[in-house]
């Protein structure tokens, strides 16, 4: 590794993958970051797992883009069909006034509702801001989203009608201080490997920790109970062990008449969802739900975490409904050790959507029907009025494009033609546009699309805030510059709106956030010039010293009355069930070495080289039956698609399930998902659909 003295320089920034925000010190040699370490931030003091630490040097892969790249008029018809490294048969080069000047005119020639914006939470809180500006000043309308459509859109509704605030009531640090606690849909391990530490170390000093997931997971080593359920049965699982609750009078009377309301709708309502009738639908017996109920309700502190697993499915809200009445109806909100828990999945999720990269959302969640909101926001930006409807959400604008209401689209750092569910419908979709703005570091899947490729930063090349899981507001800095003509994020979007008339004048992204803090409340007490000395503060912060409140809602809640609110309920299927024709479940998630849709870590040389190939998890059963030997291929096939991909043996997933990766391109795996979505938040069923699995022909 070597010492200071081996490095040119080393900065502070923060990881750019999962929502648990690492500090990092970037080690820089000849203008290369060359090793990462992990530094004392709030989130991982000191600690980083393999993404952090080794996932890096993708910033300076041969592929990155170095030039804006117009299309070409003799290029192939628009398909998935460009190579990243031999580009010049789909695009030309082009200089940056020229290219500027054809993304702008082309969204300008379509404009107001024919354009849509699909930001990223892979942008800082400045870049994410501007781009929801661009778009609601640009074109009069919310068509504006990201990919927090896709993770917990569903969480952060059931958590605004309930609590009313879409972020975690306490940090995951304070699992130091709970002595139980339940995680849920979630993996962390794999999926937020450092905060997993912590959940480890809590059970060393004898924390009880309930992990409640369909399929077995490493956790389960550090476990008091492991309550494997079936796919898709949460809310029945969850209700029966809030029936215990109140049968056996174990709720917390005191909390519940202080701080909530509805408390008897709920209690009538959980009546018939006992653990005897309940065990027959979620899989587990009735004692263990009763022995969890016990073990929740008699917890001094408790914490609720929870992750994809819950949020991905057409009930998602109704399942985060549940977890929050759990931690309302036994007081388990506002005090150390006791809260909820969201854990987010990108490293912006949370800052992308507080800068207000929703429909529904101008920043700090002000609702854009709100005509005293919209003005607050349009006197500070100069402009007109724009509409007062919520706009589209990502799965909505791809049937907008398909219907031919969309024509023209700007996206930044996304990725749909990899991550949207239903994928060919959204490649189908992108090859109908009649242009496409894409702003990213590699020739993406969707960047196969583009119309205009604009060469955008990676991490390290950038300065911008970070806002993580934890509600930690958190200074990135650049280690090096971007490569050849590569732009920083905030430079384009301001060049752009320049030419889309917006007059805007940003000397970079601290007037940006000096910017953001006139309308949202949330930054009260938080400067650039804090975290450029400070690195995080967390939100709230109360004072200009205070490092910021770890809990929130200790005396009430930011709803009607400082009430939290019971919202009962009911059990509803998964959309797509397996029957004769396709007789197993699917479902998707992330896995260690890789994130998303694999652009950057497929490009990390550790990761890459430790995980290099599509993969799919089968129970052995499952495999024998097949006649499959791990490491050969299987076919998967749903009402959508069929891909073919290795399968390996994994005890953790039942034998009526296969878990698949969707970092892979040439098996991807929203080939095969469901585009049905839950109706509060628009989140798709990632996690569960009808599927066939088939052995393959063999290499
Ligand atoms: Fe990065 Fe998340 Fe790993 Fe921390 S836990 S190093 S933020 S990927």
């Amino acid at each position: 590794r070597g010492d200071s003295a081996d490095f040119d320089k080393e900065v502070e920034s923060i990881c750019p993958f999962c929502g648990v925000g690492c500090q990092v010190s970037l080690k820089v040699k000849d203008g290369k970051v060359k090793y990462v370490d992990g530094i004392n931030g709030p989130a991982n003091e000191g600690r980083l797992c393999v993404k952090g630490r080794f996932g890096f040097d993708y910033i300076h892969h041969e592929h990155r883009l170095t030039k804006p790249l117009i299309r070409r008029d003799d290029a192939p018809a628009k398909g998935l069909n460009v190579d990243p490294g031999n580009w010049q048969t789909h695009f030309r080069e082009a200089e940056w006034d020229e290219a500027l000047d054809f993304a702008a005119k082309g969204l300008k020639d379509i404009g107001g509702t024919g354009v849509a914006g699909f930001g990223s939470a892979k942008c800082t809180n400045e870049e994410a801001y501007l781009f929801q500006k661009l778009i609601r000043q640009g074109f009069g309308h919310n068509n504006v989203d990201h990919c927090t459509r896709l993770c917990h859109a569903s969480s952060v509704a059931a958590l605004m009608e309930n609590v009313g605030s879409g972020a975690v009531t306490a940090t995951f640090n304070q699992i130091e201080n709970a002595d139980v606690a339940i995680a849920i849909g979630c993996n962390p391990i794999e999926n937020h490997p450092v905060a997993a530490t912590y959940f480890k170390q809590f059970t060393k000093r004898g924390g009880k920790l309930i992990v409640m997931d369909p399929r077995g997971q490493a956790l389960k080593r550090f476990s008091s109970h492991m309550l494997q359920f079936r796919p898709g049965t949460d809310v029945s699982m969850l209700n029966a062990i809030m029936n215990v609750i109140v049968e056996e009078e174990l709720y917390d009377q005191q909390y519940i008449e202080a701080y909530t309301e509805n408390w008897e709708a709920e209690k009538e309502h959980l009546r018939d969802f006992t653990p005897e009738a309940m065990a027959e639908v979620c899989g587990i017996e009735a004692e263990t739900l009763r022995d969890v109920a016990r073990t929740f309700a008699g917890a001094n502190a408790a914490m609720i975490f929870w992750g994809m697993g819950v949020s991905q499915h057409i009930h998602g809200t109704d399942n985060s409904r549940c977890l929050i009445s759990l931690a309302l109806m036994t007081g388990q909100v506002g005090r150390p050790g006791a809260g909820l828990h969201p854990l987010r999945g990108q490293n912006n999720v949370q800052g992308a959507s507080d800068a207000g990269l929703i429909p529904m959302f101008l920043p700090d969640y002000q609702s854009v029907m709100n005509d005293g909101v919209r003005s607050a926001f349009t006197e500070v930006w100069g402009s007109e009025d724009f509409s007062n409807q919520k706009g589209l959400t990502v799965t909505e604008i791809m049937d907008a494009v398909h219907d031919g209401d969309i024509r023209g689209m700007y996206v930044l750092g996304e990725n749909p033609a990899m991550s949207d569910p239903d994928v060919e419908h959204a490649r189908d979709a992108l090859a109908k546009l009649d242009h496409l703005v894409v702003q990213d570091i590699f020739i993406t899947e969707t960047a196969n699309f583009a119309d205009v490729i604009l060469p955008a930063s990676a991490f390290a090349e950038k300065s911008g805030t970070v806002t993580n899981t934890n509600r930690q507001v958190q200074m990135g800095r650049p280690a090096v510059p971007p490569p050849g003509e590569a732009k920083e994020d905030w430079w384009i979007e301001v060049e752009l709106a320049k030419r889309l008339g917006l007059g805007w004048d940003y000397a970079g992204p601290a007037d940006v956030f000096a910017e953001m803090k006139l309308n949202m409340n949330s930054l009260n007490n938080i400067t650039w010039e804090r975290l450029e000395r400070e690195n995080a503060v967390t939100y709230p912060s109360l004072s200009p010293e205070d490092p910021g409140q770890a809990i929130v809602f200790a005396d009430g809640f930011p709803r009607p009355d400082g009430r939290a609110r019971f919202t009962p309920a009911s059990i509803i299927a998964p959309d797509d069930v397996p029957d004769q024709e396709y007789p197993m479940i699917l479902t998707t998630g992330r896995q260690l070495e890789h994130w998303h849709t694999g652009s950057m870590t497929r490009r990390a040389t550790v990761l890459d080289g430790l995980e290099p190939e599509a993969n799919c998890s089968l129970h052995p059963l499952t495999l024998r039956k097949l006649g499959v030997a791990p490491g050969e291929h299987v076919r998967l096939t749903t009402k959508r698609g069929s891909i073919e991909i290795m399968a390996r043996e994994d005890r953790a997933v039942s034998p009526d399930m296969v878990f698949l990766p969707f970092a892979y391109v040439e098996a991807a795996a929203n080939i095969l998902t469901n585009p049905a979505v839950d109706p509060y938040g628009k989140i798709p069923e990632f996690k569960f659909s009808a599927v066939r699995v088939e052995a393959a022909a063999q290499d």
